[in-house]
């Protein structure tokens, strides 16, 4: 038995070092994923219930590796976090974003996700001007995505620079809310834009009746805080007539269309006011 267990061991061991070198091998190919244009955006259409037309769309970083193909963000933004790396990443995402969105019509908006890393950083403030005066997008078209993480950072640098961006006319957005650490605190310290209702609860609105009051919740609150609503990951007609009977401003998701490429999208959109 005392073999067995010491066997045992020694798997988790030899599979932990192998799960660390792999982390480390995905380090280094981040290093170079920028300078190789191994990244892409894709954007995914926000369709506005009451125009009845796309209002935006949400920039999706793709990383095409050389031999693994495509990778997920949900896996190199954690490591692109711990490195660092995030930060010229996250450039990079803006910039790339606000370039593609100036092409757009003038009512189309681009929402960027950005890691609370990137956002707490003393510099982020620059960075979001800079891309939009690069690009010459107007800075009322840009929509910044944070999550609920970014209020652990000490609250009163968060709120400053906040204000900063939407003194420049830049919307903010609550992201993945319900999930985190949320708070109705948050809500009450900052006038957001938007509350993005998490895909957990949309997944669940037409089979379980909590969540369906969750959302019902959510969606009267922001109302009565004069915030919009954007429902995320919507995958049928049943849960959008849901939220749209709920009162959610606008919806997000495969039923509409997965994420596309930056031409793609403007086919979407194209000169004209309205699909
Ligand atoms: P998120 O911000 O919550 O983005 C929504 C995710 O849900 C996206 O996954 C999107 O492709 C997926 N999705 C949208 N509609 C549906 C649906 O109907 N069904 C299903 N099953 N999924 C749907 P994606 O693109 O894999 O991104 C995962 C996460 O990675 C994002 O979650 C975001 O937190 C992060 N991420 C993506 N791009 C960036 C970026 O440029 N910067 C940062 N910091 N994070 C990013
Ligand atoms: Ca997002
Ligand atoms: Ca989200
Ligand atoms: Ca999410």
């Amino acid at each position: 038995a005392k073999q067995d267990g010491r066997g045992a061991f020694h798997f988790f061991e030899v599979a932990l070092d192998q799960a660390a070198r792999e982390r480390r091998q995905l380090e280094l190919d981040l290093r170079m994923a920028l300078s190789s244009g191994e990244f892409a955006l894709n954007y995914q259409p926000i369709y506005d219930l009451k125009n009845d037309r796309i209002s935006g769309f949400e920039a999706l970083l793709r990383w095409t590796h050389p031999t693994r193909g495509l990778v997920g963000p949900d896996l190199f933004i954690p490591v692109a976090e711990q490195s660092g790396l995030i930060l010229s990443i996250g450039e990079w995402v803006l910039g790339q974003a606000c370039r593609e969105a100036a092409k757009w019509p003038d009512h189309v908006r681009i929402a960027v996700n950005v890691s609370t890393l990137q956002f707490c950083h003393p510099g982020f403030t620059s960075t979001v001007m800079l891309a939009l005066s690069r690009s010459g997008l107007d800075p009322q078209r840009l929509e910044i995505e944070i999550t609920e993480s970014v209020f652990l950072e000490g609250n009163d640098t968060v709120l400053a620079v906040l204000r900063q961006l939407r003194s420049l006319g830049i919307r903010i957005a609550l992201d993945d809310f319900g999930t985190g650490y949320s708070s109705l605190s948050y809500l009450r310290s900052f006038p957001f834009d938007k509350i993005k209702i998490d895909k957990s609860f949309v997944d669940a609105i037409t089979s379980d009746t909590s969540a369906m009051a969750i959302v019902r919740a959510i969606v009267v609150l922001a109302f009565s805080l004069k915030m919009e609503t954007t429902a995320e990951g919507v995958e049928d007609c049943e849960q959008l007539e849901e939220l749209r009977g709920q009162g959610c401003t606008s919806v997000q998701g495969y039923y509409f269309s997965r994420p596309i490429d930056g031409s793609a999208a403007f086919a979407l959109v194209g000169r004209s006011t309205s699909v």
